[in-house]
């Protein structure tokens, strides 16, 4: 049996020619909005993220941790700016399989390196800095691997880190309480919604201060 992330690739691959990545996000959406649930990150909430990517700096660096079928990773890839990459890490074999045929498809192989393990596991082997970290895997592991992230040189001052999720549906509340209360990070909160649905969802930009 095909995995769900395979079956949702097979459709983007049918309805979308190969290096266009536009018509991949759409074939993705249509297939998460008409045929299965997917937690893609979505056409809402997508344009805040790759908005905040195309502002980061030229041969920038960016982190994803949680790629699922490389949906965002495409996303991010597409908004980076010239020489800029994307390292996405995923601990599901499944998803890193779809994920890298995703990017390969998109033509993006030469700038997005997805890497597969647990995300508490290898952020202590990355060089840092990250100038943007996109945060869309377990929600209870958001706050751990972003303390990790702080006490292994990942981040830099002003670093931005985009936390997908977490609105009153998933309410990581543990991570909320420390991006707003910590003092580290200068901390906002974007009202959305769940993708493909009208359940409100939020995501949470902070902007490290060390
Ligand atoms: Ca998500």
């Amino acid at each position: 049996m095909p995995t769900i992330h395979q079956k949702a690739l097979d459709f983007v691959k049918a309805n979308a020619e190969q290096g266009d990545i536009k018509a991949m996000l759409v074939a993705f959406d249509d297939y998460g909005t008409n045929h299965e649930f997917l937690m893609n990150v979505g056409p809402e909430k997508g344009p805040l993220l790759t908005g905040i990517v195309a502002q980061q700096p030229e041969g920038g660096r960016v982190l994803e941790l949680g790629c699922f079928c490389g949906y965002s990773s495409i996303l991010i890839g597409s908004a980076l700016p010239p020489g800029a990459t994307l390292t996405g890490i995923e601990i599901d074999a499944d998803s890193v399989a779809v994920a890298r045929q995703t990017v390969e498809y998109a033509g993006l192989s030469d700038r997005v390196e997805i890497i597969e393990g647990d995300s508490g596991k290898i952020i202590p082997t990355l060089r840092g800095p990250f100038d943007l970290v996109f945060l869309d895997h377990w929600k209870d592991l958001y706050k751990s691997d972003l303390m990790s992230m702080e006490s292994n040189g990942l981040l830099r001052k002003d670093s931005t880190i985009f936390a997908d999720n977490v609105g009153p549906f998933f309410n990581p509340e543990e991570y909320l309480d420390y991006v707003r209360t910590s003092g580290h990070y200068d901390t906002e909160y974007h009202k959305s919604h769940i993708e493909y649905t009208d359940r409100e969802d939020g995501v949470e930009i902070s902007v490290y201060q060390g």
